[in-house]
């Protein structure tokens, strides 16, 4: 499998490359050249797979000119042999046709575990057949930091440095990456805001020369290495739930388009998906859009589900790639747009086409905490908020009659409770607790560096932590 850039102007590369490089050259992501479909017949035969089974069947089509078969089988086993549950991704029939599929079963309670873990494992898997290290580097306003710091703890090829604005995550978010005990593991709690972290990780990756050194790297959801592992959960409740002899729905409570768009994959592979419901909070660029066909930016709004507070949303791009018939040239000129004039409209004929597999929804706080309440009355579920946010957009779904009585509608679970436990408290009386593992997290010790957030203090601070490709050679 080759990649493309949704701009058009970047080389197309092997899956390794789209790895550990992340955005193209010419500013686009990367995509794959073809959906690769699975036929009926493929699908009924990865019916009772194992979770770890099923994944590699999937992701062997996408993975297989850059990683062996053996290669691929051990990572995926490894990897999910971790998680808190035997079904990897259990579902829950909630009440009204409504399932919920948990997806907050990794070490660090959120469903980017389901891919981070993956991609943990796969680069320095690249790496070491390389010959290579790599610094990966991010800026965390709370779920990606830790996800990325646990999966990336102890690996030999890899030194992993996470910025957070100092006093402005959760406790129990920050204390997923300050109580790392790994050497090649440095949480850095910058003097600043949400913002300055991540203008520092870019002027980080604009130097160059710093850059080269060190060889940065990036794993946010740009990199398609992080959406390739989230299609195979929605394999897994289609195929539970009657898929390929039956249609199923989705909805995914959305931010950055990262997550909804694997399931937009798992479709253009064969699955047979009748909607997605994209869910947002406030933060409702997403549902304006679907809704009206104009992509307008506004000031972002602190929500009760702070995972979705984006008014940008990088994944995107992919999608529009699609709907202009992977012409980059077209793709780029409505993004450059889209920069200048913060607003673009879609014609009628790519609404129509968008509207034909998603709806969108927007979901305040106040509709959230109601609908914490109400699911714990109902069947003493207990919901995160971002999760909560998902079941209200199915509710309402399945309410509107649009979607078929026998299509079973999937509600995704994105979080545990317990990560946002005053929430939960807040709407049902109830402190979620930590599962057994990280019982003890808040008793843990801590490790990180303060920084000031100057560029040539945090620019030496990696330098003096990292070895070199020069060193290494
Ligand atoms: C990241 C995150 C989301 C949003 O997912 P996207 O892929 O960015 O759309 C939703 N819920 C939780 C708990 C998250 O951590």
């Amino acid at each position: 499998m080759r990649y493309i850039s949704t701009r058009g102007k970047a080389p197309d590369l092997g899956f390794d490359d789209v790895l550990l490089g992340g955005l193209a050259r010419d500013g686009g992501l990367y995509v794959p050249a073809t959906w690769p479909r699975f036929t009926d017949d493929e699908m009924r035969a990865m019916v009772g797979l194992s979770y770890h089974g099923l994944a590699t069947r999937i992701m062997q089509r996408f993975t297989n000119e850059a990683l062996g078969l053996d290669e691929l089988t051990s990572i995926v086993a490894q990897t999910y042999a971790k998680f808190g549950h035997p079904a990897v991704a259990p579902l829950k029939q909630l009440e009204g046709g409504i399932w919920l599929m948990e997806l907050f079963h990794g070490p660090t309670l959120a469903f980017k575990d389901y891919a981070m873990q993956i991609l943990g494992r796969l680069f320095d898997q690249v790496l070491k057949t390389r010959g290579q290290r790599a610094t990966i580097v991010g800026a965390t306003s709370g779920d990606t930091g830790s996800a990325a710091i646990e999966a990336c703890r102890g690996r030999e090829a890899i030194d992993i440095f996470i910025l957070f604005p100092k006093g402005r995550v959760s406790p129990v978010q920050q204390r997923q990456m300050t109580t790392v005990d790994a050497g090649n593991v440095h949480a850095i709690a910058l003097d600043g805001t949400f913002d300055d972290c991540q203008d520092m990780v870019k002027a980080l990756f604009n130097d160059l020369a710093f850059r080269d050194r060190h060889q940065l790297s990036a794993v946010n959801s740009i990199n398609w290495a992080r959406l390739l592992p989230q299609i195979v959960y929605y394999f897994w409740a289609g195929l539970a739930l009657g898929a390929p002899d039956r249609q199923v729905a989705f909805t995914v409570p959305s931010g950055n388009f990262g997550n909804v768009f694997s399931a937009y994959a798992a479709e253009a592979l064969g699955l047979p998906i009748a909607k997605l419901v994209v869910a947002t909070n406030e933060n409702d660029i997403l549902a304006r859009f679907f809704n009206t066909g104009r992509m307008e930016i506004r000031d972002v709004k602190p929500t009760l589900s702070p995972s979705m507070d984006i008014q940008v949303s990088s994944n995107f791009e992919r999608l529009l790639f699609d709907l202009h018939d992977r012409d980059g040239e077209a793709t780029a000129r409505v993004l450059k747009n889209f920069r200048q004039s913060g607003n673009f409209t879609l014609f009628e004929d790519k609404m129509d086409r968008t509207a034909k597999i998603f709806e969108a929804t927007e979901v305040d706080d106040l509709a959230t905490v109601k609908r914490i309440a109400a699911e714990y009355e109902a069947s003493g579920e207990i919901l995160d908020p971002h999760s909560a946010v998902g079941v209200e957009a199915s509710v309402r779904a399945r309410l509107s009659g649009r979607l078929g009585d026998d299509v079973p509608l999937v509600s995704i679970a994105t979080a545990h409770p317990a990560k946002f436990p005053d929430a939960v408290e807040r709407a049902t009386g109830v402190r979620p607790a930590l599962p057994p593992r990280l019982a003890d997290l808040m008793r843990r010790k801590e490790r990180m560096s303060v920084l000031a957030n100057d560029y040539a203090t945090v620019a030496r601070f990696i330098s003096e932590r990292t070895c070199t490709n020069e060193d290494a050679a």
